[in-house]
């Protein structure tokens, strides 16, 4: 929509084994049964997208600042966050890109896994919604219950205190030129958002649909972190055909090259 702008926020770095996001990366094969591990360093995301009716609105938030204490010893030893320096930290970003915290009217959950959810400890005690897709809401309560998936979500993320605002419907257009949509794959109620802007085109921000550009670029199925794999394809397919037909620029989860692509394109697109 005319007069909505976007910046992207660096929030650090974490470095994973690539059989995480690839699938089949790093496997023993006949010819190269112990191969070593690939480790990739990719980028923690958050985007601030402000519409000209809505305000500033957070898409995603990063990692809480105490991640190291407060997520699970295997969480942290398979996902280290190895670039966190105060740059990095949501509210000083935030600020870098001409933002308070106290600005932002509202946050918009991709997922609600520990490295995208962690920032929503700045919104604590505010009445600021929290869209996130029910069943991404549902998923996160019943992992973290039944300690099912407990390593994924983080307990003090879901503090049901915050104002959390469910989004139902498969595809919703929660303001003027941003679609919301669930694409399940990572996890059942993923969300991925279009954002439509006057100069700059469509973007897609994917969360970890795709964790790296080479998943959707070169039709690659995700790795371990896929919680299923036939959803996943369901999800590429239809993404792909969106973004043919709008020509949009793509937002992985991850991917550190994009980021910084994007980054030194502009400070912000419009
Ligand atoms: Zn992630």
């Amino acid at each position: 929509m005319a007069g909505t702008k976007m910046s992207f926020l660096d929030l650090g770095r974490i470095d994973a084994d690539e059989g995480y996001f690839i699938r089949g990366c790093g496997a023993g094969t006949y010819s190269n049964p112990n191969p070593e591990a690939t480790v990739r360093r990719v980028a923690v995301i958050a985007t601030v997208i402000e519409h000209p009716k809505a305000g500033p609105l957070l898409f995603e938030t990063g990692c809480a600042t105490n991640a190291r204490e407060e997520w699970p010893t295997e969480a942290w030893e398979a996902f280290p966050v190895t670039v966190y320096e105060e740059e990095h930290h949501l509210d000083k970003a935030l600020e870098a890109a001409g933002y308070g915290v106290d600005d932002i009217r509202g946050v918009i959950m991709g997922h609600l896994h520990l490295d995208h959810a962690g920032g929503l400890e700045l919104f604590r005690g505010t009445d600021v919604p929290i869209y996130v897709h029910e069943k991404e809401l549902k998923e996160a309560w019943y992992a973290v219950a039944t300690k099912e998936d407990i390593g994924a979500y983080v307990p003090g993320d879901l503090d049901w205190r915050l104002n959390w605002q469910a989004i139902s419907r498969e595809e919703t257009e929660l303001f003027d030129g941003l679609i919301l949509r669930n694409m399940p794959g990572h996890t059942p109620g993923l969300m991925t958002a279009q954002v439509d802007l006057q100069n700059s085109g469509t973007f897609f921000l994917t969360s970890d649909l795709f964790h790296v550009r080479d998943l959707f670029e070169q039709g690659l199925p995700q790795g371990w972190l896929a919680r299923n794999a036939h959803d996943w394809w369901r999800s590429y397919k239809w993404i792909k055909q969106l973004q043919q037909k709008t020509d949009a620029t793509m937002v992985y989860g991850h991917d550190a090259e994009v980021l910084e692509e994007l980054q030194a394109q502009a400070k912000f697109f419009d």
